[in-house]
């Protein structure tokens, strides 16, 4: 049989919401779609050891949909073994990129760093995956182009950049290769966010890719802030402590914005509100600055800077584990993976007067999802660390159109693509998507398997 000429080939975010990467090969050209990192169940996370499926110096261009590590923390890796091509996306992206990166890096090198002291790594020295010089590296790869310009991006594919309205610099991805039109979602917004414009219509193409993070779930029909309050307010009353653990980029700022109008309008006490974590306070300057991208008039923003502290320094931030409440505390990660907020889980997590606000999509695997599931202990540095807070679940905040959102964004395309691939979900959520897209649509649709190629000319 002969190998087809032009070809996709699902590298990652396949039976997973992490690690995404699409390769596609067409004329001697090969260009990859995202450049995610696998989080989340360990086996998964051995995935970003393993050596890149194909040698990394062979690839000819990096395009990224935005900037969240699970589409973008593994170009630094594909930098260090040999990809030197350039890295484009949307300068929002690329600026997020340039606080999100070096983290990454530092987590992974703190990580590393804290097992060899501790001594529970399996590896021996513990290396992090990759090093801030790696970073610096990948940075100045990066080229940035406009939302909507047509790219040149290797001679015989061109990319455009659609808004997809899931976080700053968040984009759809139309390709046209080999005659063929392909779409990716990348992560797509809501309908109706507080924060974020919506996605961009689809215009059709012969193949879809699309997203599937809650394709098994609807968002309930209930605005952040009536969630909010009721779960804040008897917390912060009875004087606790309530540690939202965020996303520094998206979720944050709009936890800022949701927190600061309920004090506003007098709903929760007016408290001291912690925002933990120097990358946050970065991405919020840049949502500050992309006005075009997002619905937050100026006004507001400048308030929120006026009750939301900044906690800058490792001493700062150790010093707030000495405070008592009533306080609010928003720190990264948002999946208790690593960062600031595992010390103020250790911290507060064990005082059943204060809560822990669980505040957006918790990858299997990960102590966020533990949590969620009702865990009573933490693994944390080493150690089991007891929870006896309160653990609050919000549904409403969620920066990822539901399975419903997603097929009427469909419906309203003009032309129905001839074969739709589900990625990005896990393994029930991508199958409920396939099964509403095959049921409501009546489109050709699968969820491809970790690794599996398909021909672009007759895709199947
Ligand atoms: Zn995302």
């Amino acid at each position: 049989m002969n190998r087809p000429e032009h070809t996709l080939r699902f590298l990652g975010g396949t039976e997973t919401v992490t690690g995404s990467k699409y390769l596609i090969e067409s004329g001697g050209k090969r260009v990859l779609v995202d450049c995610g990192l696998f989080q989340g169940y360990k086996a998964l996370r051995e995935r970003n050891r393993e050596p890149f499926p194909i040698p990394p110096d062979t690839i000819d261009a990096v395009l990224l949909t935005h900037a969240h590590l699970d589409h973008s923390g593994y170009v630094p890796a594909l930098v260090r073994d040999g990809f030197r091509g350039p890295i484009i996306t949307t300068t929002g992206t690329a600026e997020l990129c340039s606080i999100l990166l070096p983290d990454s890096a530092h987590l992974l090198e703190e990580e590393a760093s804290h097992a060899a002291r501790k001594g529970y790594s399996k590896h021996n020295p513990p290396k992090p995956l990759y090093t801030i010089q790696d970073v610096e590296q990948a940075l100045s790869q990066f080229r940035t182009a406009n939302f909507d310009e047509v790219l040149d991006v290797v001679p015989g594919l061109k990319a455009t950049f659609l808004p997809a309205g899931h976080i700053l610099g968040a984009a759809q991805l139309h390709i046209d290769v080999a005659g063929t039109s392909l779409h990716f979602t990348g992560d797509m917004g809501r309908q109706h966010d507080p924060l974020m414009k919506p996605p961009r219509e689809f215009e059709g193409a012969d193949i879809l890719i699309t997203e599937s993070t809650y394709g098994n779930r609807t968002h309930p029909n209930i605005e952040p802030e009536g969630e909010l309050a009721p779960a804040l307010k008897p917390v912060l009353e009875r004087g606790g402590v309530v540690v939202i653990p965020a996303f520094a980029v998206g979720r944050t700022q709009g936890l800022m914005l949701h927190i600061w109008r309920l004090m506003d309008r007098g709903e929760i006490p007016r408290v001291p509100i912690y925002v933990n974590s120097p990358m946050a306070a970065s991405a919020t300057r840049m949502y500050h600055k992309h006005q075009e991208e997002h619905t937050i008039p100026v006004e507001e923003f400048e308030s929120v800077y006026d009750v939301a502290h900044m906690v800058g320094t490792v001493e700062e931030s150790k010093a707030l584990n000495e405070r008592h409440g009533p306080m609010i505390i928003i720190a990264a990660s948002g999946m208790m993976t690593g960062g600031r907020v595992l010390h103020h889980l250790v911290a507060f997590g064990e005082d059943p007067n204060n809560a822990i606000v669980i505040s957006g999509y918790q990858a299997g695997g990960t102590r966020g999802a533990l949590l969620a599931e009702g865990a009573t202990t933490l693994r944390i540095f080493g150690r089991d660390v007891p929870i006896r807070a309160e653990v609050i679940q919000l549904e409403s905040m969620s920066g990822h159109a539901d399975s419903v959102e997603i097929v009427e964004w469909m419906k309203r395309t003009p032309r129905a693509p001839k074969m739709t691939y589900v990625t990005h979900g896990e393994m029930d959520a991508a199958d409920r998507m396939r099964f509403l897209i095959s049921s409501e649509l009546k489109w050709n649709v699968r969820a491809p398997e970790h690794g599996e190629t398909i021909d672009l000319q007759h895709p199947q």
